[in-house]
């Protein structure tokens, strides 16, 4: 079965500036990219627009109006850095239905897993409040609609972009329907995501922090992944596992300090493979978040793509050992959450 992609011309007219790390030139080089794939194997999945209704799975509908009536403006500044342009609006609606659509395809079995290249980005925005370039959380409103659409009960979130999470986070933090999982330099923008942050009421034990410390690489990640993701994915059983999938984390990225390769995304990417076939029938889906190094964030995606075909470009070779601060903070995470997943 192919890997399904999201990729659609309204994505580039979301129009930020020139100097903005956040514009259209980054999905141009990953399109460009996909054109040079062998594209057996791939199936190009067509978005459409969100419904008023799918997005109000997450957000405030007063929220939604707002930004709708950004529509057809030039320009609204919404935050600090992130603004909108005449067709922002439309792009966001298409960035949340592209997630939709792969969702039904993946769901349904027409693709086998798959990966939205979509922007604006998603998962700093917060229920009525649009942050860090974000606007509508691609990545919370896709884990409502496959709860409420397709009647999912476990549904997985790993984040491994540069950035907390901090919409996510908010939108499940006392649900146990969806458990979030994040690995993010800290402290950093946005301030959330310290590893004490685990979930509230009945959704404590649901939301796992990892917090990740100035110039880790991919054997830290990896060690994250593999001694608290598995085996925490192992307890939950996950019916579904959706994927920010963020760059910013590449060594040569100019809002990061850290030090990612293509190796470290494919071997992360092998990982939620893994555990998405032992139990959930490989359903995985990646949606793009950040990633501001033009050339690393193509050559990242791409590798994330062929993992995704099953045929690696990047073989995971071990590099060296993880630092003993990573070590040390997933021993101490581990004992905050044995209440809830027993022992590991
Ligand atoms: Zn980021």
């Amino acid at each position: 079965m192919a890997v399904g992609i999201v990729k659609d011309d309204i994505y580039l007219q979301h129009i930020t500036d020139d100097y903005h790390p956040e514009n259209p030139r980054r999905l141009e080089h990953i399109y460009t990219m996909l054109e040079t794939l062998d594209q057996k194997g791939l199936t190009y999945v067509s978005p459409r627009m969100a419904t008023h209704d799918e997005i109000a799975l997450n957000h405030e509908p007063s929220y939604i109006d707002s930004i709708a009536r950004t529509s057809g403006k030039p320009r609204t500044q919404l935050d600090g850095d992130t603004v909108t342009s005449q067709k922002t609006y439309e792009a966001a609606l298409t960035a949340v239905g592209g997630a939709l659509e792969l969702a039904d395809a993946i769901q349904s079995s027409r693709v086998r897993n798959g990966f939205a290249l979509v922007r604006p980005p998603g998962h700093h925005a917060e229920r009525s409040q649009a942050m860090g370039f974000c606007i509508f959380n691609n990545i919370a409103i896709t884990a409502r609609y496959l709860e409420q659409k397709h009647n999912l009960k476990n549904i997985l979130i790993v984040d491994f972009d540069l950035h907390h999470g901090n919409g996510t986070q908010h939108s499940f933090y006392n649900d146990k329907g969806i458990l979030y999982f994040s690995t993010h330099q800290y402290p950093y923008y946005p301030g959330t995501g310290g590893y004490e942050e685990i979930g509230d009421g009945a959704g404590r034990g649901y939301t796992v922090n990892i917090p990740m410390s100035y110039g880790m690489g991919d054997e830290d990640y990896l060690y994250a992944f593999r001694d608290i993701l598995v085996p925490v994915a192992e307890a939950y059983l996950p019916d579904f596992i959706l994927v920010s999938a963020g760059f910013d984390t590449h060594y040569n990225d100019p809002l990061g300090d850290m030090a990612v390769t293509e190796t470290g995304f494919a071997a992360m990417t092998r990982i939620l493979l893994d555990i998405a076939e032992k139990h959930c029938n490989g359903k995985v889906l990646f949606v793009l978040e950040g990633g501001y190094d033009l050339k690393g964030l193509a050559s990242s995606v791409r590798a994330v793509i062929m993992e995704l075909k099953g045929q690696s470009v990047y073989p995971y070779e071990k590099k060296g050992e993880p630092s003993t601060t990573i070590v040390q903070m997933t021993t101490i995470i581990k004992r905050l959450l044995i209440p809830y997943w027993g022992h590991f």
